[in-house]
């Protein structure tokens, strides 16, 4: 399979009132072409900030890439300039996030907002943009798409919203696309044909997908792997399968133990007792030690490198490395 991304110890900091927030610590995972990766983790993971990270996104001087590489067709995007990102931002790398009223323009008609990027960065005529504008929306299952040219993103439903920020999204016929929980304020039914949207779109476009998302239950559908991320680092990536059925990580198994119910709220949801360290001054040692039941001695004191289980599963936790063990004597 061809290689589409390649993220390498990837480190991002942010200048604060209260200090340097070290908020991705040595991230480092590729993505194939026409593959669907998983980021998943609580909130203040690092999961978001890795994704504006590829996408050339970090705001400076308040954030900082401090080492690493994003390597997309080529180029590293933390090397890149303003006017060589803006090639990319939106053409080949397209990102949709979780509020659909904050990417639309309300004061313009869908029509316009779809016309003007497509216009921005290819020479189309004003009528072949329209046309390309119908055939996104036919693909994101919008009907009538031609005369919904006319109308104001306040004339759909949220659901549809979102179906247009993804024909945005799709116009310029991205490589890749980066959805940061871009099903989290959409109620289950609607979440679910937005997914199935993702999974038809891949299917006839061959785009690759980052699925940003605190819940797991989301990535089940359509992940092709997943990557667990705890405190600034990917703790545990594997296949969907190996994640779901053979996690190896006390923090993996705590997040499917935890599957959200639907009579529980987003915010009512503790997957695991306790909270994560705060990431001003990072532990040296495995960053979950202080909500894992299983912690040695050694966890607290050196982190736990790669393990790999299979080709495509590796583990971070003293509990898989022989060294470990050889330590506790
Ligand atoms: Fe628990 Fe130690 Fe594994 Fe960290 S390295 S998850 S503390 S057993
Ligand atoms: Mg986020």
């Amino acid at each position: 399979s061809e290689k589409m991304l390649s993220v390498q110890n990837l480190h991002v900091a942010f200048t604060t009132f209260g200090g340097e927030v070290q908020a991705v610590r040595g991230v480092t995972f590729d993505l194939d072409k026409g593959e669907t990766l998983a980021i998943v983790g609580e909130s203040g993971c690092g999961k978001s900030v890795t994704a504006n990270a590829i996408m050339g996104l970090i705001p400076e001087p308040a954030g900082k890439i401090k080492a690493g590489q994003v390597i997309f067709q080529e180029h590293d995007m933390t090397k890149l300039n303003k006017t060589q990102l803006r090639k990319i931002q939106g053409v080949d790398i397209s990102m949709i996030f979780q509020d659909p009223m904050t990417a639309l323009n309300p004061t313009l008609k869908i029509g316009e907002q779809l016309i003007e990027g497509v216009r921005t960065h290819y020479k189309l005529s004003k009528l072949d943009a329209k046309k390309k504008a119908i055939d996104m929306l036919e693909l994101v299952g919008i009907p009538s798409a031609e005369e919904r040219l006319n109308q104001y993103p306040h004339q759909f439903s949220g659901g549809m919203r979102q179906r247009i920020v993804i024909a945005i999204a799709l116009i310029c016929e991205p490589k890749l696309l980066i959805a940061d929980e871009p099903t989290t304020a959409l109620d289950v039914t609607i979440q679910a044909q937005i997914l199935e949207l993702f999974e038809e779109i891949q299917e006839k476009t061959g785009v690759s997908i980052i699925l940003i998302t605190h819940d797991l239950g989301v990535v089940a559908k359509i992940a092709d792997r997943i990557a667990v991320m705890y405190a600034g680092r990917i703790i545990e990536i594997g296949l969907k399968r190996e994640i779901f059925y053979h996690p190896q990580h006390p923090y993996t198994k705590g997040l499917l133990n935890s599957v959200p119910r639907l009579d529980l709220k987003d915010e009512e949801l503790e997957p695991i007792e306790g909270t994560p360290p705060d990431l001003f001054s990072p532990p040296s040692g495995c960053s979950f030690t202080a909500r894992c039941p299983f912690a040695m001695e050694v966890c607290d004191l050196v982190y736990p490198t790669d393990t790999h289980l299979t080709n495509d599963h590796i583990v971070n936790c003293w509990l898989q490395d022989e060294r470990a063990i050889q330590m506790q004597g």
